[in-house]
């Protein structure tokens, strides 16, 4: 693509990475066919070729942007299909991102939009504050049949609606937290390695089993666990409201929390369990790449962070020993593959092996390059298209007729179980349970209420 930035724009970083991608890009449009918003909505300017020409011109022109160029890059998922289809290798993900953060600084978004954005990025990276919000939910949730439901994909959505749908994502009851930042969790048997965990912060609020199983699997298998102290939100959820500088003050935190320990005790790796976090925080390296004080650090951040299951692939997990060795052949699993690990991170096939060797049938769900329609905070934003994805996610899921449905992120697994009965939970549950741990519960306490949200479009 022919870009038209002078000398003294491309004189910033940012805009020459920019004209890098942008490039790159031959409009061949094979990335139409797999962009969900696209499939769904049918419109040229909703696909990955149509936002990357109004990107294009927002960032040539440098003009603000209008309300119309702003709906169309707010509708997108940040699923990164795109990038996985599209045989030039543009970097949609560092385009958009930027695009993201354009927006924020020179669009002025309506009183109500700005506040809920606001509020969503200060409550969610937060879990003290998040967990009183869902506390809060809960009183709130017998009016969310009074709030409005949707208008339809082509209408944008009201506060109202948007209120709506939060009210159908919180949880009946909570789980207890679990352990907290600065504990450690001797390996059991001779010390095989020592890793840090990602705490998260939406997930150990939601499911802190899901961390809790991780480190019954590592430790069992000799790896020391530590939760760093000091850790934070790993700037996920505002880098993708394009708050970039509340994002980069959580990756510099992190960096140093983790720099800290690896000096003083050692890392092998920095484990994470939510996909979403860990593509950001394997980006690190990147977004921090012109900060003199941070960019060596962050490399080597990045190149430490490694989802769970690609950890896992390392070491030989062992079935429990004895003569009450579980069983699995006859418990059939639904893989899905979250967006950020397929299509972020590029694992697709490790956590389905790593099932099978444990001993569970996996099955592969149709269509598995389409979102589920979680991603981050877009079910709250764009409900209505959020929802629509997650019931054509939840009909191929059930295309296969599983026991369980696996993913390996925390958005994904309450987005799914929201619309189905079918137990929804993370692989590393699965990989706990077939090592020695406890079955894994399901997350049926959401279904009722989420599934009333649910009836919103098919009313
Ligand atoms: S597939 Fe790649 S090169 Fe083709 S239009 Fe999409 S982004 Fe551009
Ligand atoms: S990130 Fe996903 S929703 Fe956005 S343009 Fe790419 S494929 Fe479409």
């Amino acid at each position: 693509m022919k870009t038209e930035f002078s000398l003294a724009q491309l004189a910033d970083p940012d805009i020459a990475e920019a004209d890098k991608i942008l490039r790159a890009c031959v409009h061949c449009g094979f990335c139409t066919a797999t962009c969900p918003t696209y499939v769904l909505l049918g419109d040229e300017l909703d696909s990955p070729r149509g936002r990357i020409y109004l990107i294009k011109e927002m960032l040539e022109k440098e003009r603000p942007p209008t309300a119309e160029v702003v709906k169309h890059i707010d509708r997108c998922l940040s699923c990164l299909a795109c990038m996985t289809t599209c045989p030039s290798g543009v970097n949609y993900m560092h385009l958009v991102d930027q695009a993201r953060v354009r927006i924020e600084e020179t669009y002025s978004r309506p009183l109500s939009e700005r506040l809920l954005r606001t509020v969503l990025g200060r409550i969610l990276p937060a879990p003290k504050l998040f967990r009183l919000s869902l506390r809060l939910a809960r009183f709130a949730a017998p009016l969310s049949a009074l709030l409005p439901a949707s208008a339809g994909l082509s209408t944008a959505p009201t506060l109202l609606r948007r209120a709506r749908a939060m009210l159908a994502l919180a949880p009946d009851r909570l789980p207890a937290p679990g352990p907290g930042g600065g504990s450690v969790f001797a390996a059991q048997g001779p010390r095989r390695g020592r890793v840090a965990l990602l705490q998260g912060c939406a997930q150990q609020v939601l499911a802190p089993r899901i961390n809790q199983a991780a480190i019954g699997v590592l430790t069992r298998h000799g790896i020391e666990v530590v939760l760093v102290r000091d850790e934070q939100c790993c700037g996920a959820l505002t880098h993708h409201l394009g708050h970039d500088d509340d994002a980069l003050a959580r990756a510099r935190a992190n960096v140093t929390a983790w720099t800290a320990e690896a000096e003083r005790g050692g890392l092998d790796a920095i484990l994470v369990t939510t996909s979403g976090c860990g593509t950001v925080i394997k980006d690190y390296g990147y977004l921090l790449r012109e900060d003199r004080d941070f960019a060596g650090a962050a490399a080597h951040v990045s190149a430490l962070a490694k989802d769970i299951t690609e950890y896992l692939a390392g070491l030989e997990l062992r079935p429990p020993s004895g003569p009450s060795q579980q069983r699995f052949g006859d418990v059939t699993i639904a893989y899905h593959s979250a967006c950020s690990l397929q299509h972020g991170q590029k694992i697709t096939t490790l956590p389905k092996e790593l099932l099978s060797k444990s001993g569970f049938v996996v099955k592969d769900v149709p269509e598995s390059h389409l979102c589920c329609g979680s991603a981050g905070t877009y079910n709250i934003l764009q409900p209505d298209i959020a929802t629509r994805l997650r019931d054509r996610k939840v009909a191929n899921i059930a295309s296969v007729e599983p026991d369980m449905i696996a993913a390996g992120n925390i958005g994904c697994i309450m987005q799914i179980a929201s619309g189905t009965s079918v137990p929804v939970v993370h692989t590393i549950e699965l990989l706990d349970w077939a090592t020695g741990g406890p079955k894994p519960g399901s997350n049926r306490s959401n279904v009722s209420r989420a599934q009333a949200g649910a009836d919103d479009l098919n009313a």
